[in-house]
């Protein structure tokens, strides 16, 4: 099965998670393609699972008798709750003559390459559009069908030679969720690749070190008639603490490697005032000297107005995966070199964001992010060249000769 039909075979289910939900997944619905997909891999002949959280993992032993590294590919298979994934009706459009696309004409909804440039790159290609009432799902959908697309190459190719390779299908990323359960034991893998990036040429392993920040403020309230040098308005501190923290790290006037403290959410009256802040920096330094301005700013306000005025929760979220990839510079060259075996411009940005990739870092799995080809994720304009998924499965079968060539 050519990959961009996988694609459309997955997007009709409706795989929308929620992060409202207290279950895990966070939604039944998501089960039913992971089961699908269980069952695909089984049929190809992979020892493939289903556990008790979602997690589809797939097994493929080596049949090399070298000693090569064993890698894991990995694609969740939720849709963001910021559209609708419920009756995706997807439509192709070949050859792509770089004019607007209607996608829907009773509505009015039209993709163009006046608004989203990215069209411009896609003239002559064969595209995937919605019609302009739901998402597309190519965030992930288009990772999940090129890491199956590759795996049916392996199995039939069995005169491909690999080590052990294991695919990995998760739910819930898109409620930040996606690895909260996963087993990295079981994935055996020495590192791993998530492909859920967008563009194919895309090489993610920088995103931001991030933590979040909790501020107290403890007032003083007395009626405003007989405040005079009694009352301790808890909002007026608050603004004095944002004042202590420096204005030109803020996320509306930063970009690239820039980092932010960004206050997010704040409520309070005289006596108490609770806000909340996220720290981000891609630098473990300036990070830490950001988290150093929060508890002076805090310490500050204790010695001036009193020692339990001021009360400050800082908790890490996650970190930068590129500390720990720099050690492992083939996984990064790996996957660089099986781009530009494509004729494909690597494209190296750091992410302002986290990723599951940097997660799985963490937990042991060092795990850089692959683009898939899908466009203008988490809405109606979302996109997908054809043209590319094509490529990425290229790049998946690149890596595997490299991983298994390097070691001879
Ligand atoms: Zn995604």
């Amino acid at each position: 099965m050519k990959v961009h039909e996988r694609f459309l075979r997955y997007a009709k289910y409706d795989t929308q998670s929620d992060p409202e939900s207290k279950t895990y997944p966070s939604t039944a619905k998501q089960i039913a393609l992971l089961k699908d997909l269980k069952q695909e891999l089984d049929g190809l002949g992979v020892d493939a699972t289903m556990d008790n959280f979602g997690y589809v993992i797939g097994k493929i032993k080596a049949n090399t008798t070298q000693d090569v590294p064993a890698v894991a590919f990995i694609a969740h298979v939720d849709t963001s709750p910021d559209a609708s994934g419920k009756d995706i009706s997807p439509r192709i459009i070949y050859d792509y003559d770089g004019k607007d696309i209607i996608l829907n004409e009773e509505i009015g909804i039209t993709l163009s390459p006046d608004t989203f440039k990215n069209l411009n790159e896609h003239v002559g290609e064969d595209l995937i559009v919605t019609d302009g009432l739901t998402l597309l799902g190519a965030d992930d959908k288009a990772g999940v069908a090129e890491i199956m697309t590759f795996v049916e190459y392996l199995h039939h190719h069995p005169d491909v030679s690999h080590g052990d390779i294991t695919v990995v299908f998760t739910p819930d990323e898109e409620v930040g969720n996606g690895t909260k359960y996963i087993d990295i034991e079981n994935i055996g893998a020495d590192f791993a690749y998530t492909l859920d990036g967008s563009y194919v040429g895309e090489l993610a392993y920088e995103n931001f070190n991030a933590a979040g920040a909790t501020v107290v403020i403890n007032g003083k309230s007395v009626h405003p008639g007989s405040a005079k040098h009694k009352m301790l308005n808890s909002l007026m501190v608050a603004m004095e603490f944002d004042k202590l923290l420096p204005t030109h790290m803020r996320p509306e006037i930063t970009e690239k490697y820039e980092g932010f403290n960004h206050l997010h959410n704040m409520a309070g009256n005289c006596e108490k005032t609770v806000m909340k802040y996220i720290i981000r920096n891609h630098d473990k330094k300036t990070f830490a000297k950001q988290k150093e301005d929060f508890l002076n700013a805090s310490a500050f306000l204790n010695k001036k107005y009193g020692k339990d005025t001021c009360y400050l929760e800082i908790e890490d979220s996650y970190y930068n995966m590129r500390e720990k990839l720099e050690d492992n510079e083939t996984i990064i060259n790996i996957a660089m070199n099986a781009i530009k075996n494509q004729n494909i411009h690597p494209v190296t940005e750091p992410i302002r964001g986290g990723t599951d990739g940097a997660r799985l870092t963490y937990m042991g799995l060092p795990c850089p992010n692959l683009g898939t080809g899908g466009y203008n994720f988490h809405g109606p304009y979302e996109y997908l060249s054809i043209n590319e998924m094509e490529k990425a499965v290229e790049i998946l079968k690149d890596i595997n000769n490299q991983i298994v060539s390097k070691e001879q």
